[in-house]
């Protein structure tokens, strides 16, 4: 049996099994043990993988316009998304009928300031931002150390053999942690499904059908036109070539913690070359949030909604505008989303408290953003790939996918 399909075996085995058997709350663990082990390789990963990418890219040009072509593709995507939630939500009206009793009082995050924002894209202290997971960090370090090594000739080429080595030897740790997640999969799925319940979900259905539905056209429509028309990629042999990293990004609601199992699957289930799969993804893992700037979309309508409180053009335009920020802003890990949505509210005007409405079942919001999250990042890396040098195997000529 291939791998994806025992994943989504033990993923369906946990979420119907904690549904009847609460006690299986306390398997988290095990999930939270996969969890780490594949965070144990984020930052090495990314690091060695993007030196080696950033000199076989080799001129700066090139990579000028791999980066350009990138973020052009990231910022449309992301805005299409939340458009996309918007008519969900406008169709579905999700608050239709709700009363609104008293539900606490929320803080908002702060609206981050542009300037520093990119100034703290440049790390004062490589090692500082290794230590601490800081993507955007260690993404432009390891940019110009790719190409420090690269512009010193013959006596790089050691140090680059051995960011070579490293990442391959990621690769092949993430393979042997995968075994895991079937298991892993399973665990967090019963925890999910036991400590939420069903009933939980009940007030809040309309709401998550509508994220749901939401993110699922965004993966029929754009990202399954994406793949084909760039890249003639059958869409199903993209979702199948990416479901592990799906189901890790479904069940762990961490992009980040799923980031090397989402470029080992783009790289060896879709072809995408390594010196692209590895700036484009890490880079999306960190700003580019589709999924999440869908449940932004949708959750503000619904906040509005519950609220008694009419949203006009204006109010339309200012949610697309600050979820394509605060979806850039957003971490990737469980619950960023939702603290990014108060910086939406806030700029549209919308009580905060509401936020307190969808945090119960957060977690629900979260495995399809998370998920839809990676998706986007893994179709931006294809079609990057593609107006450059092309895939590396075409999937479309019936390569082994998965397992
Ligand atoms: N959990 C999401 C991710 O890792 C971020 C979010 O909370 O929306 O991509």
């Amino acid at each position: 049996m291939k791998l994806w399909q025992k994943v989504l075996i033990g993923f369906l085995i946990g979420a119907i099994l904690g549904l009847f058997i609460p006690q299986l709350a306390a398997l988290k663990p095990v999930g939270d043990l996969f969890i780490r082990l594949i965070k144990m390789l984020i930052a090495p990963m990314v690091f060695a993988s993007l030196v080696v990418g950033a000199s076989s890219i080799g001129d700066i040009r090139k990579l000028g316009r791999v980066g350009g072509k990138t973020i052009v593709y990231f910022l449309l995507t992301t805005a299409i998304a939340i458009v996309i939630g918007i008519i969900i939500a406008l169709i579905m009206q999700p608050g239709a009928g709700f009363i609104l009793t008293e539900v606490g009082e929320y803080e908002a995050a702060p609206i981050p300031n542009i300037i520093d924002v990119f100034l703290d894209m440049v790390p004062t202290n490589i090692i500082d931002s290794l230590a601490t997971d800081n993507m955007l960090q260690i993404i432009v370090a390891a940019l110009f150390v790719g190409i420090g090594a690269t512009m010193v000739g013959d006596k790089g080429k050691p140090f680059l053999a051995f960011c070579e080595s490293l990442a391959e030897t990621m690769y092949t740790i993430t393979g042997m942690i995968m075994n895991l997640a079937p298991y892993a999969a399973g665990a967090l799925m019963a925890w999910v499904t036991a400590t939420s319940g069903a009933d939980v979900l009940l007030p809040l259905a309309k709401a998550l059908l509508a994220v749901y539905i939401a993110n699922i056209l965004h993966a029929a429509l754009v990202y399954s036109g994406a793949v084909y028309f760039f890249a003639k990629i059958n869409p199903m042999d993209f979702f199948r070539g990416m479901f592990e990293a799906w189901a890790v990004a479904f069940t762990t609601c961490s992009s980040a913690a799923t980031l090397p199992v989402s470029m080992r699957n783009a790289q060896e289930n879709l072809g995408v070359p390594s010196e692209i799969s590895s700036f484009v993804q890490p880079l999306g893992a960190t700003i580019n949030m589709d999924g999440t700037a869908i449940y932004q979309g949708v959750c503000a309508y619904f906040i509005a909604q519950v609220y008694g409180i009419q949203l006009g053009l204006p109010q339309y335009l200012m949610i697309i505008l600050t979820a394509t920020l605060a979806s850039i802003g957003t971490a990737g890990v469980p619950g960023a989303g939702m603290i990014m949505l108060s910086m939406v509210l806030q700029a549209v005007g919308l009580p905060l408290e509401g936020i307190l409405l969808i945090a119960g079942v957060d977690r629900i919001f979260d495995m399809i953003r998370t998920s839809m999250n990676i998706l986007g990042d893994a179709a931006g890396a294809i079609v990057v790939a593609t107006t450059e040098e092309g895939l590396e195997t075409s999937v479309t000529s019936g390569a082994e996918i998965g397992g």
